[in-house]
């Protein structure tokens, strides 16, 4: 183990100080206390944020929602405001990980999560996203799980978050800050491709903290809806390809529509040209397939993950449908 020094901030500006000195922030730890025991990541502090009052899930100006970075992942799903305005959101939560560990993980970490590429964990091989330079050898090897979309010849690694896909959809931003400044990310520019750094996951700063994620009003998709993960296992497992579907209908035409993938790209994938090809269409397999072409246009597999060309067509086909039939609310209250 790696010693590292452990304190806890009382406010934002106390935590950014010490992000400032180059601590990294815990709150749920879900992911992080995993790289830090395998080796993966070795900060030399960490800096508690769980006591800075960034967990309220609220009303936004605007008719939109404020969703607190610290705010666990499981009150933000079942939050009343949530279910009732966002059932894409509260579908794609609880569509992730566990009962156990989405109590736990919050929606910062929840966006700050890193790919649960098996040779990213294992520190006795190559990996370009955690040691730059030494190679990726997923590309010839075990990528099952891996991206068909927006790779590089550095990684061919996908984003694990299912809660991101459904942001992805919905146009969330992402507000952030650091000591003295603070900004907003539209949520596609929040995380990255590969490309050549393939060890950068999103475009936060150094010494920069998410302090909320903005949802603007989505009332007209809140009919139609549906989150469709396909996993290995039911019980708990990542996407191997996942579809975030929203729809607009009027007169039994296609008013706007949503459409955001998980499990393929280095990020939630959309195309909002897909989008566009729905407007004015009346909802059917052969409109939904001709939106998944244009997905997933330039998609290509790696051997073990070529399936998923197939699989993402026949999900975003599985989703649409679904949310054209009308959102079904998740049900249970398992926490
Ligand atoms: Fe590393 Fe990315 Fe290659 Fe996985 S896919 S081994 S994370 S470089």
């Amino acid at each position: 183990m790696n010693p590292f020094t452990f304190t806890q901030a009382s406010d934002v500006d106390a935590a950014l100080a010490r992000l400032a000195s180059g601590a990294r922030p815990i709150a749920g730890g879900t992911n992080l206390l995993d790289l830090i025991k395998e080796g993966v990541m070795r900060p030399g502090e960490l800096v508690d944020i769980n006591g800075l009052g960034l967990d309220k899930v609220e009303e936004a100006p605007g008719g939109g929602l404020r969703l607190g970075a610290l705010a666990r992942n499981a009150d933000t799903a079942y939050h009343p405001l949530v279910r009732e305005r966002y059932p894409l959101l509260s579908a794609a939560i609880l569509a992730g990980a566990s009962p156990q560990l989405r109590n736990m993980a919050t929606n910062g970490g929840n966006l700050l999560q890193r790919t649960r590429c098996y040779y990213f964990y294992d520190v006795g091989t190559p990996c370009n996203k955690r040691e730059p330079g030494t190679g990726c050898p997923a590309k010839d090897g075990l990528n099952r799980l891996h991206a068909i979309l927006g790779t590089s010849e550095h990684c061919i690694a996908t984003h694990p978050s299912d809660m991101c896909v459904a942001l992805r959809a919905l146009d969330a931003v992402v507000h952030v800050r650091s000591q003295g400044a603070e900004r907003e990310i539209p949520f596609a520019d929040f995380h990255r491709l590969p490309g050549e750094r393939p060890d950068l996951d999103n475009t936060l700063e150094p010494g920069e903290l998410v302090t909320h994620i903005t949802l603007p009003d989505a009332g007209r998709f809140v009919a139609h809806s549906a989150y469709i993960k396909v996993r290995e296992r039911l019980s708990y497992a990542f996407a191997l390809v996942s579809v975030a579907a929203a729809l607009d209908l009027e007169g039994g035409k296609i008013r706007a529509a949503r459409i955001a993938l998980g499990g393929v790209a280095h990020k939630p994938w959309r195309v909002e040209e897909a989008e566009e090809s729905l407007v004015g269409k009346t909802p059917g397999l052969e409109t939904f397939g001709a939106a998944a072409d244009i997905v997933l246009r330039g998609a290509h597999g790696h051997g073990q993950n070529d399936f998923k060309l197939t699989l993402a067509r026949n999900a975003i086909e599985q989703a649409l449908t679904t949310a054209a039939r009308g959102t079904e609310y998740a049900k249970g209250e398992q926490r």
